[in-house]
């Protein structure tokens, strides 16, 4: 028996994993088994950047590359983010990484020394707790309710404060809950931060996949103080389909980049030449696609949202972004004589054959997360094995 290192010992495998593994052994069995746990979208990367990659490596561009990005993929960012946001960076200011997963990862590398705190609203994406954690610091969670609609207050965040904190995590559109912070709830959070001098690491990975008349608000544009304390994160796996290319970044004080891609020099060295030449178009080419994808996840909220709220004891929020529900189903689970959501769910996949993620893994114990990101068809049926499954039990 190898002994592992300490800071691994109490790493939490993602919880999709587990309801993921059950789904397919299922499957193998041939049971129908209908997965609403997909965290991407369910297209192809558009072709135009399909070409462009192709076209690089025909070029022979398949060497390294400085390790924090292509000159031509930061520009293709920074414009990105003039264009979309306002916001001015230089490229010393822009670091390009393995998805933005592996950003954040390298960013609390880079940021935590052992106890500093990140603040972390409930319900959360499940990496934010471990990589936290990975890098020696502490979560504090802060709980956002259904009833303030998944959202941090003021009062909440300053609240969790204490002369350890380093940082508060945003993610706007949120995964799970798809909510949006409006302009006007950043101000509030964003005065909090400057008042208490802490960092905000602002996630914007599905800033493009907003639904009615929202709109999506960079903490960064709000001030020159909220510019200097933010670290913004975003890709292209949710807004162009890329999720497997692995292409993320932050724009952030140029220091705190250097550190990171310093990082990165001795860990991954550069992402994949080839994705970097993929994102360059991503940005720099035509953006129909991206908005063709945000329609069609609209129409599927239209269609889904209205069945899933009629399910006895499911009560959920209409999600602004992202592409996921977050039903709250305590009510049905206990209905139907499961002593907790987690049973519910293993019943769902089981006996509904529905597989669907359990809001434990995102500190919102009394919820399950559904991912919208497949067929309306599919949707439809999933949906009616979940409603049929509930009204036979009750
Ligand atoms: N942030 C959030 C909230 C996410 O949901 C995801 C992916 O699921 C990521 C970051 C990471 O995206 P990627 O590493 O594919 O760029």
């Amino acid at each position: 028996m190898i002994n592992l290192a300490n800071r691994v010992q109490t790493l939490t495998p993602s919880t999709t994993l587990a309801i993921t593994a059950k789904a397919n052994e299922l499957k193998a069995q041939g049971v129908d088994v209908i997965g609403l746990g997909a965290g991407e979208p369910d297209y192809n990367t558009p072709e135009n950047i399909l070409e462009a990659a192709y076209q690089s490596m025909k070029d022979g561009k398949t060497k390294y590359t400085p390790a924090g990005g292509l000159p031509a993929l930061k520009e293709a960012i920074i414009n990105k983010l003039q264009r979309d946001q306002g916001l001015s960076y230089s490229p010393k200011e822009v670091m390009v990484g393995i998805g933005a997963k592996h950003v954040l990862y390298t960013l609390f590398q880079v940021l935590l020394n052992e106890g500093d705190e990140v603040i972390i609203p409930i319900p959360y994406w499940v990496s934010y707790p471990e990589q936290v954690k990975l890098a020696q610091g502490v979560p504090v969670y802060i709980e956002a309710t259904a009833s303030q609609e998944y959202k941090i207050s003021p009062l909440q965040l300053r609240e969790a404060i204490t002369d350890r904190t380093k940082a508060v995590i945003l993610n706007t559109p949120s995964n799970p809950t798809g909510m949006i912070y409006s302009k006007e709830e950043l101000e509030a959070l964003a005065e909090v931060c400057r008042e208490f001098d802490i960092l905000i690491v602002s996630d914007e990975i599905y800033e493009k996949l907003i639904y009615g008349d929202v709109k999506h608000t960079s903490i960064a544009t709000l001030s020159k103080d909220a510019k200097k304390r933010t670290i913004l994160i975003n890709g292209v796996s949710k807004s162009h389909s890329m999720t497997g290319w692995r292409i993320g970044y932050a724009a952030a004080d140029a220091n705190l980049i250097k550190a990171m891609t310093d990082l990165a020099s001795h860990s991954t060295s550069n992402p994949v030449t080839t994705s970097q030449y993929a994102a360059i178009e991503a940005y720099n080419g035509p953006q129909d696609a991206v908005e063709e994808m945000r329609q069609a996840f609209e129409e599927r909220l239209d269609v889904i949202f209205p069945k899933l709220q009629a399910i006895p004891g499911f009560t959920v929020i209409r999600p602004q972004g992202a592409f996921y529900l977050l039903p709250d189903v305590s009510e049905a689970a206990t209905k139907t004589g499961y002593a907790s959501v987690d049973d519910f769910v293993t019943a769902l996949l089981t006996e509904a054959n529905v597989a669907v993620i359990p809001g434990s893994g995102f500190g919102a114990n009394s919820t399950i997360r559904l991912s919208y990101a497949t067929s309306l068809e599919t949707l439809t049926e999933a949906v009616e094995r979940i409603h049929q499954f509930v009204t036979s039990k009750w």
